[in-house]
C-alpha cells in the first residue's frame, strides 16, 4: 500500500468518517485516500465539483458570470437577471454600485444553488477588437482592480465564491487556446497582474481561473512561475486555482505547476492518473493534500462542508446570514430597479451640442425612434457570459410607453444587421402537438425512436449536460424542433437552421435545407456562431407553415450542443433606410440606436473591424441630415467607429446594458436619471490610431505584447494621437469646476499619498462627478517606454447645484514603485512626480508636485500598497 492510499483511522470520528463543522480541513484531508483526494480535483460533470460523503462534503455548483448567473443550464424556463456588461460597470467608476450589484448577483446565485461564480473577468482591454472586451472592466489596471475588488467583495459577502479569470494574458480571443503571450515581467507586474493581485490580496478572492493561453512559454495551467511563485507564494493565495474549461491538458505539468482543480469532468487529465502519479512519487503526497486543503477551504466558506455558507470574514454565519444553498423554488433574481439604475449610471454622454438632452417631453410632439438596436437591442455579449434574460425592455418599447399620451413615437429599424436569422417573433410559432406558443422539441435515436420530447418557447436551444444518451457529438441520434409558423405579412422570408453538424429543414414536408456545417476551431462557437444554412420562401399570413428542423451533431464537434431555428421576413435595406429617414424628417427629434449585432462581440473570436455592422453609419448620417436634433445611442460593449460623430446633436454610449436597457435609456433621455458614466476605454477616431489593434499570434503561435506598458490612453499619450473621446471622459447633465487640490509635498517610499480635491457643481442639476488623479513620473518617461501619466486614484462625488464636494483620494504606494526585472523586485526610484487632477485623461485642470522618496534597495515579493484608487471618498461640503 502506498502513502496516502489508506484512510487515516485516527482522523475518522467514532461514528464513522470525519465530518462536521468542528473538524478542521486538515483533519478532513487526512481522512481521505489518495484516490479519493484525486477524485475531488476533477469536475463531477460540466459544472459540479464533486462532493465526498466520507467527510461530509457536498458537491459544489459552479456557474458562469459575470453579467448574470446562468446556472447549470441555459433554458428560457429558468431565466436570469441580465446585468449591464462589465465594460458598462467599468463606465460607472462606482465601487459601491458594483459591490451592490455583485451582492445581489450573489443572492441570485445562492437561490439557484450556485456556490462558485466564474467571475469577474479582470483581463484588460488591450485591443478594442478583443471579442471579450465587453467582459472586462477597463483598459486600465487601476480602474479594473478597484471595480473587480468591489465585485469580489459583494459576491463573497453573499456567500458565493468568486473565480477571478482569466489568469493571465487572455486579453484577446484569436488563438486563445494556444497562443503564447510574450509579456515582459515588469509589464505583467505593473499592468496585467495588478487586478488579480488586488482581488487576491485585498478582496480575498477564493478562486483564480487559469487561462487557456501560454505566458512566456508555459501554458497558464502549468505556469509554475505565475501560479506558484507569484500567486501562491508572493501573494499568499490560499484558495483554489481552477482551470478554464478543458484548459488542463497534462497530468504532471499541471499538478506540479500549481493547478488545483481541473474542470469540467468527469474526464480530464487528472483522476486516476493523478492518483497514480502520487503513488509513483512523481507528485508529492503533500502537494495533493495542499490542493484538497484549498478546495475544502472554499467548501467551508460556501457552506459545502456544513450546509451553511460562512460569512465573508470567515466567521460562522448567524441569523440574517445568507440561507443554506438549496435551490429555492423561485430563484431570487436581482431587483430590476437596481439593474435600471445601474444601466443609467453606466451610460456615457459623449457630447451634447446645443444642450438637447435631456429631451423636454412637453416640447416634443413627435419623436422618431430608429435603428436596428432600438427594436432588437443587444443587451449582452456572446459566449459563456450569456444568460437568458428575465425580460428585456427595448429602447423603442420603453420610449413609447414613457411618452404615451405626451408625444407620438414612430419606430423604424432603418436597416438590418443580424448575421444569423433571428428567432421567429413570439406568437408566430406554435407547438404542433400542444398548440401552445413555441415549439416541440424531440430527441430521436438513430432508428428514429423518440427518446424524449417537451414543449419549449425558444427556438434557440443549448445544452452542456442532460441530453439523452444516443444524441450528441458524433452520435447517430438527432434533435428535432417542430413548429407551425404563421407569417405576419406576405412576402419572401428567410428560414434558417444553425448548428454544428448536419441540418435539415422541411417546410410543409418539403425539404428546403439539407447540408452540413463546419466544425469551428473554438468549441464555444458551437454556441455563439454555429454554421447556419438558409432557405428563402414566400409565405402568406393566412395559413400555417409546418416547419421541422433536424440536427445531427457532428463527429469531431465539441463544446455545448446548440441548435437554432430562425425565421424572418427578408429585409430590404433600401426601403428600411428610406422609411427611417422619412420618419426622422417629420419628427421634432430623432433617437437612433445603433451598435453591435447579436454575434458581433463574443467569446471565441475577436472582431475584425471597429466599424458598425451593416449600413448603420449611413443610417445615422441620413437621419442627422434631416433632423438637427438627432441623438445617437451606441449599443456596443467596446469601441466602435463613429464617422458621423460631428453631425449628430448628442451621443450616448450605452454599452451592452443588460435587460433594463430601454427603461434606463428612457430615464436618461427624458431626464429622470443622469447619464452617470465615464469612459473606461478610449474611443478612437480611426482604427489606425489604436495603440494595439489586431491581436493575432504569429505563425509560431507567439503573441508579442511589444507595446509594453503603452496600451489604451497610455499609448495615445505616447504617440501624441488625439482620441475621439478620451479615457475617463463623460459629461453628465451638470457642469463642474475643479477648484483645488490639497496634496502633501512629499511621500516616503512604501507610503500611500492622501489628497483632497474640491469641486463645485456649477450646473443646474444635482449630479455625479468622477474625480480622477493621474500620476506623472519625473523626467521624460515616454522615451523610456513608460507612460506619460497613469490613473492613480479616483472617487465618485455627488453635489447639488452650486454645492461643493470634496473627494478624498488615496494614491497607493505602489503607484510610485517600478518593477525592477533585473533584481526581481519592486523599487521606488524617487524624484519629482506630478499629480494631475481632472475629469478625463485629457482634461486635467489641476496639478500638484509631489516628491517621492527613493528606496535604498529592492523589495522582493509584493510589497503592500497595491490598493487601487481610493476609498469611496466623498464629503459633501455644503454650499459656499
Ligand atoms: C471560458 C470561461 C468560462 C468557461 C465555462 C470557457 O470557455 O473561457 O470564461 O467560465 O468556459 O463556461
Amino acid at each position: 500500500m502506498t502513502a496516502g492510499s489508506q484512510r487515516d483511522p485516527a482522523a475518522a470520528g467514532p461514528a464513522g468518517p470525519a465530518a462536521g463543522p468542528g473538524v478542521s480541513e486538515e483533519k478532513l484531508v487526512a481522512a481521505l485516500t489518495a484516490a479519493e483526494k484525486a477524485r475531488l480535483l476533477t469536475g463531477a460533470d460540466g459544472w459540479r465539483i464533486p462532493g465526498c460523503d466520507a467527510i461530509g462534503l457536498r458537491a459544489m455548483v459552479t456557474s458562469d458570470g459575470p453579467a448574470g448567473v446562468r446556472g447549470t443550464t441555459k433554458d428560457e424556463r429558468r431565466p436570469s437577471a441580465s446585468l449591464p456588461c462589465p465594460s458598462a460597470l467599468g463606465a460607472t467608476w462606482d465601487r459601491e454600485l458594483v459591490r451592490e450589484l455583485a451582492a445581489a448577483l450573489g443572492a441570485e446565485a445562492r437561490s439557484k444553488g450556485v456556490d462558485v461564480l466564474l467571475a469577474p473577468t479582470v483581463n484588460l482591454m488591450r485591443t478594442p477588437l478583443g471579442g471579450r472586451g465587453f467582459e472586462c472592466f477597463a483598459e486600465d489596471p487601476v480602474l479594473t482592480a478597484a471595480l473587480a475588488g468591489a465585485y469580489v467583495r459583494g459576491l463573497q459577502q453573499a456567500g458565493v465564491a468568486a473565480a477571478v479569470k482569466h489568469y493571465v494574458g487572455n486579453d484577446s480571443e484569436t488563438g486563445r487556446w494556444s497562443y503564447d503571450a510574450r509579456i515582459a515581467e515588469g509589464v505583467l507586474r505593473e499592468l496585467y497582474l495588478l487586478p488579480f493581485e488586488a482581488c487576491v490580496r485585498e478582496a480575498g478572492a477564493l478562486l483564480i481561473m487559469a487561462a487557456y493561453n501560454k505566458v512566456n512559454g508555459f501554458p497558464m495551467t502549468e505556469n509554475a512561475h505565475l501560479l506558484r511563485d507569484v500567486l501562491k507564494e508572493e501573494w499568499g493565495f490560499a484558495g483554489v486555482v481552477i482551470s478554464d474549461w478543458h484548459a488542463a491538458r497534462s497530468t504532471l505539468a499541471t499538478a506540479l505547476g500549481g493547478l488545483d482543480l481541473s474542470m469540467p469532468g468527469p474526464d480530464g487529465p487528472w483522476g486516476d492518473l493523478l492518483a497514480r502519479a502520487v503513488a509513483d512519487g512523481a507528485v508529492a503526497a503533500e502537494l495533493l493534500d495542499d490542493k484538497v486543503l484549498r478546495l475544502l477551504r472554499v467548501a467551508r466558506r460556501v457552506g459545502a462542508l456544513d450546509g451553511r455558507p460562512a460569512a465573508a470574514d470567515g466567521r460562522r454565519p448567524g441569523a440574517g446570514r445568507p440561507p443554506a444553498p438549496a435551490p429555492a423554488a423561485a430563484p431570487r433574481l436581482v431587483d430590476p430597479a437596481l439593474l435600471r439604475r445601474a444601466a443609467a449610471a453606466s451610460f456615457v454622454l459623449l457630447h451634447d451640442r446645443g444642450g438637447v438632452l435631456p429631451l423636454r417631453a412637453g416640447a416634443i410632439r413627435r419623436l422618431a425612434v430608429a435603428g436596428p438596436n432600438a427594436v432588437h437591442p443587444v443587451i449582452m455579449g456572446g459566449g459563456s457570459a450569456g444568460v437568458i434574460a428575465a425580460g428585456i425592455s427595448t429602447p423603442a418599447g420603453a420610449l413609447r410607453s414613457a411618452l404615451a399620451g405626451r408625444a407620438e413615437v414612430s419606430v423604424a429599424a432603418g436597416c438590418q444587421t443580424w448575421q444569423s436569422v433571428p428567432e421567429p417573433p413570439a406568437g408566430s410559432v406554435r407547438d404542433p402537438v400542444t398548440r401552445q406558443h413555441g415549439v416541440r422539441l424531440e430527441f430521436r435515436d438513430g432508428q428514429d425512436r423518440l427518446l424524449a420530447a417537451e414543449h419549449r418557447t425558444s427556438t434557440s436551444l443549448t445544452w452542456w449536460d442532460g441530453v439523452p444518451a444516443g444524441v450528441g457529438w458524433g452520435k447517430p441520434g438527432r434533435i428535432v424542433l417542430a413548429a407551425s409558423f404563421r407569417a405576419a405579412q406576405p412576402g419572401p422570408h428567410l428560414l434558417s437552421c444553425a448548428g454544428v453538424g448536419r441540418l435539415r429543414l422541411t417546410a410543409d414536408a418539403v425539404t428546403v435545407i439539407d447540408g452540413v456545417t463546419a466544425v469551428p476551431d473554438d468549441p464555444v462557437e458551437a454556441m455563439t456562431r454555429p454554421g447556419e444554412l438558409r432557405a428563402r420562401l414566400w409565405l402568406e399570413p393566412g395559413t400555417d407553415t409546418e416547419l421541422r428542423a433536424e440536427f445531427w451533431p457532428a463527429a469531431g464537434g465539441a463544446g455545448p450542443l446548440a441548435v437554432r431555428l430562425g425565421v424572418a421576413p427578408a429585409a430590404d435595406d433600401e426601403a428600411l433606410l428610406a422609411e427611417a429617414e422619412a420618419e426622422a424628417a417629420a419628427a421634432d427629434a430623432a433617437v437612433v440606436v445603433v451598435g453591435s449585432a447579436e454575434s458581433t462581440e463574443s467569446e471565441g473570436f475577436d472582431r475584425s473591424t471597429l466599424a458598425l455592422p451593416g449600413r448603420q453609419d449611413e443610417l445615422v448620417s441620413r437621419i442627422a441630415a434631416v433632423n438637427s436634433t438627432t441623438i445617437a445611442v451606441v449599443n456596443a460593449g467596446m469601441p466602435v467607429l463613429m464617422p458621423w460623430a460631428e453631425r449628430v446633436a448628442a451621443i450616448v454610449y450605452a454599452w451592452l446594458p443588460g435587460q433594463a436597457f430601454g427603461d434606463a435609456l428612457a430615464d436618461v433621455l427624458l431626464g429622470a436619471a443622469e447619464p452617470g458614466g465615464r469612459l473606461p476605454v478610449t474611443l478612437p477616431t480611426a482604427e489606425a490610431d489604436c495603440p494595439v489593434l489586431h491581436a493575432a499570434p504569429d505563425e509560431h503561435g507567439i503573441l508579442e505584447y511589444s507595446e509594453g506598458l503603452l496600451i489604451g490612453y497610455r499609448g495615445y499619450d505616447a504617440s501624441g494621437v488625439a482620441p475621439r473621446y478620451p479615457f475617463g471622459h463623460g459629461l453628465g447633465y451638470t457642469t463642474w469646476a475643479y477648484q483645488s487640490v490639497d496634496c502633501p509635498a512629499a511621500v516616503a517610499p512604501g507610503d500611500d499619498l492622501e489628497l483632497t480635491v474640491t469641486v463645485r457643481n456649477t450646473g443646474p442639476r444635482p449630479g455625479k462627478e468622477v474625480v480622477q488623479a493621474y500620476l506623472a513620473e519625473p523626467g521624460r518617461p515616454a522615451g523610456r517606454g513608460r507612460p506619460r501619466r497613469v490613473l492613480a486614484a479616483f472617487a465618485v462625488v455627488r453635489a447639488a447645484p452650486g454645492d461643493l464636494a470634496r473627494a478624498r483620494l488615496t494614491i497607493p504606494a505602489r503607484a510610485f514603485a517600478r518593477y525592477d526585472e533585473d533584481r526581481a523586485g519592486w523599487t521606488w526610484p524617487g524624484g519629482r512626480y506630478t499629480v494631475h487632477v481632472g475629469r478625463s485623461s485629457r482634461d486635467l485642470p489641476l496639478s500638484a508636485p509631489v516628491r517621492s522618496g527613493r528606496s535604498p534597495g529592492v523589495r522582493s515579493g509584493s510589497p503592500p500598497g497595491v490598493r487601487s484608487g481610493s476609498p469611496p471618498g466623498t464629503a459633501p461640503a455644503g454650499s459656499g
